[in-house]
């Protein structure tokens, strides 16, 4: 089958491999769609930390059931989504159901061999049917849950002043899922274009442009008050630091972004608030769910979301393309 592989940083090859043989508790996957993340620009870039090449990235899929195990409900031909994150089932996290943030974690196209490639073998408990949606969307769940996931972590709630720091996809995917908890949703970005879209796709109710006068200006709308929740997606050092202080006395701050750096806040002002700090990592499978409910319910703008796509097999050529900042990409996604 044809597989496009990363055999070293900075290549990407499309090759020939044998289909994957199905182990008895796995269902045989047709990939269709591969959604193009971050992660994958890292490995391709060579700054994902904890990874071996080579490696078949493709965490984002959207594919076709071909078998299941016997008994199984997952019927062949039905499209499916897969939740990429193999957990061990044996650690306390797993055992208290925290699945996301297994000890011993193996995340399909980071860790292990993922879905870049004409067909791919997954444990049954990780294919979820979705036959309410299409390719395009299945492919879509997956980074869109990483957002509800951390407006779950952040208990969201109606009428929560909530800014989303860091406007691309994952800062979209938390912008929408708190908007649909009925929170004001402020989206603070240093680019203009991903504001506009912020305000025009998901409705955010205010947009601000960060530059040096971000905490004056939030602290001008907000009455000096600032938000009830701050949600980081940035992955950069410094505005994860910022964060903190345009937090609100009592607020919760999500850090959704993971740097290989370490983070620091003053006490000072870290304890006045009373501050709650959350980390929020991978996603669970009723993130899963709540995704797959707003969309079949129309309450995700996926066509505006896919900006870019393109054969797997013209991937090589496409990926390093779609990295770039000003191709304006917001979700690509390889056909298989
Ligand atoms: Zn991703
Ligand atoms: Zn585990």
């Amino acid at each position: 089958m044809k597989t496009l592989i990363c055999p070293e940083p900075g290549a990407l090859r499309l090759i020939d491999r044998d289909e994957p043989k199905r182990g008895p508790g796995d269902v045989l996957l047709r990939v269709r769609r591969v959604g193009i993340c971050g992660t994958d620009y890292h490995i391709l870039g060579g700054t994902q930390p904890y990874l071996s090449y080579p490696r078949v990235m493709g965490h984002e899929l959207g594919a076709e059931i071909v078998e299941a195990p016997a008994g199984s409900s997952l019927a062949t031909g039905t499209t499916a989504v897969v939740v990429p994150y193999l957990s061990c089932g044996q650690c306390r996290a797993c055992q208290r159901g925290l699945t996301n943030c297994c000890r011993r974690v193996s995340v399909l196209g980071v860790h292990q061999d993922g879905g870049m490639a004409e067909y791919i073998a997954v444990p049954a408990q990780n294919v979820i049917a979705a036959p309410e949606l299409t390719l395009d969307q299945a492919a879509m769940v997956e980074f869109l849950a990483i957002g509800a996931h951390g407006i779950r972590r952040g208990a969201v709630q109606a009428e929560d002043r909530v800014l989303v720091v860091g406007a691309g996809p994952i800062g979209i995917a938390a912008t929408i899922f708190a908007r649909a908890r009925g929170a004001e949703v402020t989206v603070m970005d240093l680019r203009q274009n991903r504001l506009d879209f912020a305000k025009r796709e998901l409705g955010a109710t205010h947009i601000v442009t960060a530059g040096p006068d971000t905490k004056a200006q939030l602290e001008a709308m907000t009455e000096g008050e600032f938000f009830d929740v701050v949600i980081d997606a940035t992955g950069h050092p410094p505005s994860m630091n910022a964060g903190l202080f345009y937090l609100g006395h009592g607020g919760r701050y999500v850090l959704l972004s993971i740097v290989p750096a370490d983070i620091s806040f003053p006490d000072p002002e870290f304890h006045k608030r009373e501050t709650t700090l959350i980390a929020s990592r991978n996603a669970l499978t009723d993130d899963f769910a709540e995704v797959m409910r707003a969309m079949a319910a129309g309450q995700v703008p996926t066509a505006a979301l896919a900006t870019h796509r393109a054969p797997m097999t013209e991937g090589a050529a496409a990926i390093p393309v779609w990295a770039k900042p000003e191709t304006g990409v917001i979700k690509a996604l390889l056909e298989v």
